[in-house]
């Protein structure tokens, strides 16, 4: 049987047997009730991240619609969203619904389908997360498109239209 290294807050060992998911990272569920994202590294698989259960999210910015899901799960966990400071970032998920919403701080809700586990839904978030703190350093879309190729038409347009209407 596989080992994990790393224990949770709790002080439990982490248990290969109670892990699910498929490929190189797994979810595991501690008795206590947290999960752990465990992830297949040069050393073996290692947790690399907790989701801690609470009773309650936040209310703003949350659908209806999943905080009324019978079977909902609530988790947080904390992310360095500015600079070096690690905020709180709360996960609604329901397992029937296979949906996930996720909010930190002031940020607008990250709504997502077809998640098979809450560690995923996290994964996913700092993905989006980190596609666009990109895109805000580069000042635009995107940091391989400067921002003033976007203006370029209508530069055009405003060059073009004076001489049309003289004809
Ligand atoms: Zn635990």
């Amino acid at each position: 049987m596989q080992q994990i290294a790393g224990h949770c807050e709790c002080g439990r060992r982490l248990e290969w047997k109670t892990t699910v998911g498929t490929g190189h990272y797994r979810e595991s569920a501690c008795a206590c009730g947290r999960r752990h994202d465990v992830e297949l590294g040069a050393s073996g698989w290692a947790t690399v991240a907790q989701l801690t259960p609470e009773r309650s999210v936040p209310l703003a910015g949350f659908s209806t619609e999943l905080r009324a899901a019978p079977d909902a799960e609530r988790f947080w966990f904390s992310h360095p969203l500015r600079g070096d400071v690690a905020l709180p970032v709360h996960i609604l998920f329901s397992p029937s619904a296979r949906k996930a919403e996720v909010k930190a701080a002031d940020l607008k809700v990250f709504h997502l389908d077809d998640v098979s586990h809450p560690t995923t839904a996290r994964r996913r978030w700092i993905g989006w997360w980190q596609h666009r703190r990109r895109g805000e350093r580069g000042g635009g879309l995107s940091p391989l498109v400067p921002p003033r190729v976007g203006r370029l038409p209508v530069a055009w347009i405003g060059r073009r239209t004076p001489s049309l209407a003289s004809h």
